[in-house]
Formats: C-alpha cells, structure tokens, sequence
C-alpha cells in the first residue's frame, strides 16, 4: 500500500472527464488501497481516482463519523446516481485537493447510486447525510467538477488565487 499524492487546484486533470474501468484487475486493486491509505492518511471522507491523478472512474469513501464506530471503507467503480430526491440539502464542503476553504454547497438530499464493485459485482443502494453528499461530490470528480464550480464566480475565483499561491508556496518548500 502507498500513500499517493494528492493533486491540488487548479490542476487540467481535475477538470476531465473520466474514462470507465473496462477490467478489475491488480492495477485497479493496488489503486483501490492506495485510495482507501490516501483518504484516511489525509484525512477525509472521500476521494476520486482524478485526485490522485489517474483518469479512471474509481471513488473511494468511508462517512462514518463516530470514532467507536468500525470504519465502512467503500470502493465505488463506474458509479452512476440512477435516483435524486426533489429535496435538497445544503452542507458546507470541503475538498483534498482544495485544502482548507469550505463553503455551502445544496443537493439532492438524498441519491440512490449504482456501481461496480472490486467483487466485479454490480451494486445499488441509497445514501443520505453526509453518504449523499460525499458519493455526489467524488462522482463529480469524475465528470471533471468541483465543488467551488457550483459557488458564483467572484467567490471561485477568489478560492482559485488562494490554491494558486499555496501551489507556489508548497514549489518552494
Ligand atoms: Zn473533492
């Protein structure tokens, strides 16, 4: 298992479209674990497969926030949302690769997602809460979204100069 270095914005690869996972195979499981080390490493809840540079449509997760709680580390190959609630909920999101700016970002309450799992199984099932929120926003990942792509342009552009200049603080570290 190796930790893998997370891109930061703006970067071009967090703004492509992602290709579908044709095989699961040893690539695809090393990946996997290295995502699930990198996530809890971070730490955060979530990350997509563009995160750590490689074009792929993989995400990883794990919502559970209670410390006594046994973790539920997901892996979510080719995901697709195939329901969204008409209610939304707003959360304050942050991102890995937009270290330390949160801000409100509404959705569907709730999504019920199917996806491909490392059992070459397909699997469905509905998220709420922070699951939701979290399955939704790596999925973006994929599509090549952030989520400092749904604020207004004054405060995106703002969010953007800050990573710019930590990219060329963290340069000349
Ligand atoms: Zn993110």
């Amino acid at each position: 298992m190796t930790l893998r270095s997370i891109l930061i914005h703006p970067d071009p690869r967090l703004k492509k479209v992602c290709d579908p996972v044709a095989q699961i195979d040893d690539d695809l499981r090393a990946l996997a674990d290295d995502m699930l080390a990198t996530m809890y490493d971070a730490p955060g809840v979530g990350l997509a497969a563009p995160q750590v540079g490689v074009m792929r449509r993989v995400l990883v997760m794990d919502c559970v926030k209670d410390l006594k709680a046994p973790p539920r580390p997901m892996v979510l190959i080719n995901p697709e949302v195939t329901w969204s609630s008409a209610e939304t909920s707003t959360y304050e999101e942050g991102c890995l690769s937009i270290p330390e700016q949160y801000a409100d970002v509404t959705r569907p309450a709730e999504v019920r997602v199917r996806w491909l799992g490392l059992d070459g199984k397909l699997h469905e099932e509905g998220f709420e809460g922070l699951w939701s929120t979290c399955v939704q926003h790596e999925i973006d990942h994929l599509n090549g979204k952030l989520f400092i792509d749904y604020l207004g342009p004054l405060k995106r552009q703002m969010i953007t100069r800050k990573m710019e200049k930590l990219k060329r603080e963290m340069a000349r570290a």
